[in-house]
């Protein structure tokens, strides 16, 4: 299946950051068991885990956090 346009989505969609029709989009395609969407999934977990943390010893590539913001602020 192709599913690589989903790729920059699913930070946007764990900070519930995405539009209804995105967001379904997503869930559909993770009801079908992608493998590779499952793993881009626990990556992007992580990576918004780390854009949460308070002191940032961690650093969040700074095109996806521009990204992220962007979407937030668009909304
Ligand atoms: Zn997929």
């Amino acid at each position: 299946m192709e599913c690589r346009h989903l790729d920059d989505l699913y930070e946007l969609y764990l900070l519930g950051a995405l539009g209804v029709s995105e967001r379904s989009e997503i869930h559909e395609h993770l009801r079908a068991d992608c493998p590779y969407c499952t793993e881009r999934l626990r990556q992007a977990a992580l990576t918004v885990y780390f854009l949460a943390l308070p002191d940032r010893k961690v650093r969040v590539p700074q095109p996806l956090k521009a990204q992220v913001l962007r979407r937030l602020i668009k909304k």
